[in-house]
């Protein structure tokens, strides 16, 4: 069983956030650092397991925990478990703050993917955008990484014109002889990063060009890829991704569905509101139900986002999401 919307596209890999909370203040996401403003708690291990016994049933293959910042959970390592016993590959998006100390344990649970947020190789420019002074340990998280042979390795880059664009070269070097694959994304509009967006907002089309110029060719597309673009150079061992919001048929390529730490179903991330399949999620008995909830829910997923009429939905911040 195939989980499809009316326009055809099919949905086999969710991102789930397992956290709200953060401890760094991204300038595009956080600034002013987390703030307490939900009274529910977090999903449980148990609720967890429940959720992705549903979407396995509903053939997803694919699981990403991200957050906010997913490592604060003390029990990662125990969901990393239940979803790789579940039969899924699980992948892992994090600010890096505990990578260096915890990637063994998460490898050893199960973990073969991970995305690691790196929007600077300059210690100052890193500490300016990310309110935290943590490039040497995040630099070493990804030693430790690399050395473990996960299956995949990327790095997450939100292209900020004024901030980072100008490191474009030294990302390039940096990937030469990592095999790393890079990801730059669009800086996205949100509600609370409205004055940001507009100052440091840049299409990515101009490294396209520069790429394509310099002997990068777009690489094929694996059948389950998502909506990055990406590109590969037979000198560089890494590749380099992009991730255009922007760009036609963006949504077209949709093939993921994300649920909140507390059990809400988001079906765009620039949509508006949301479906709480929490009561579900008590007792195994309620497994079909749930099956079948998110069956009919998938009816109302939008065809697309409205960011070019510069709707971007009620999305707050991409913290309460992970991305
Ligand atoms: N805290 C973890 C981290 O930063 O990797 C996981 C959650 S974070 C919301 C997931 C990804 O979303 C990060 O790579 C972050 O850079 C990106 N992100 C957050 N806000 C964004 C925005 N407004 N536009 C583009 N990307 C954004
Ligand atoms: Fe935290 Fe990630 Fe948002 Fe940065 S992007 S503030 S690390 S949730």
């Amino acid at each position: 069983m195939v989980l499809s919307d009316p326009q055809g596209r099919q949905f086999r890999y969710l991102r789930l956030s397992v956290t709200d909370v953060c401890n760094f203040r991204c300038s595009y996401c956080l600034p002013q650092g987390y703030k307490k403003c939900q009274s529910k708690p977090e999903l449980s291990v148990a609720e967890i397991s429940r959720l992705l016994r549903a979407f396995s049933l509903l053939s997803f293959k694919k699981l990403r925990l991200t957050g906010g910042e997913p490592t604060l959970r003390s029990d990662l390592a125990e969901i990393i478990r239940e979803a790789s016993l579940g039969g899924f590959q699980v992948g892992l998006t994090t600010n890096g703050y505990r990578l260096n100390e915890k990637i063994r344990a998460y490898k050893d649970s199960g973990l073969s993917l991970l995305n690691l947020s790196l929007d600077s190789l300059n210690p100052t420019r890193f500490k300016e955008i990310t309110g935290k002074n943590e490039f040497v340990n995040l630099q070493k998280g990804l030693d430790t990484a690399l050395s473990l042979g996960l299956q995949k390795i990327k790095i997450n880059t939100v292209f900020l014109k004024g901030l980072n664009d100008q490191e474009f070269p030294q990302f390039l070097e940096y990937i030469k002889c990592r095999p790393i694959s890079l990801r730059f994304i669009e800086l996205m509009p949100t509600g609370q990063n409205k004055d940001f967006f507009l100052q440091h907002h840049a299409r990515s089309e101009v490294l396209i060009e520069q790429l394509l110029k310099n002997g990068w060719h777009e690489s094929s597309r694996e059948t389950e890829a998502g909506p990055a673009q990406e590109y590969q150079h037979e000198d560089f061992k890494g590749k380099i991704g992009f991730i255009s919001p922007y760009a036609k048929n963006f949504c077209a390529q949709c093939n993921r569905l994300r649920v909140s730490a507390r059990g809400d179903l988001r079906l765009c991330l620039f949509g508006k509101g949301e479906v709480s399949l929490r009561s579900f999620l008590q007792d195994d008995a309620d497994l079909p139900e749930l099956v079948e909830f998110i069956q009919n829910t998938l009816s109302l997923k939008p065809v697309s986002h409205s960011l070019h009429t510069g709707d971007y939905g009620d999305m707050q911040t991409l913290s309460a999401y992970g991305g």
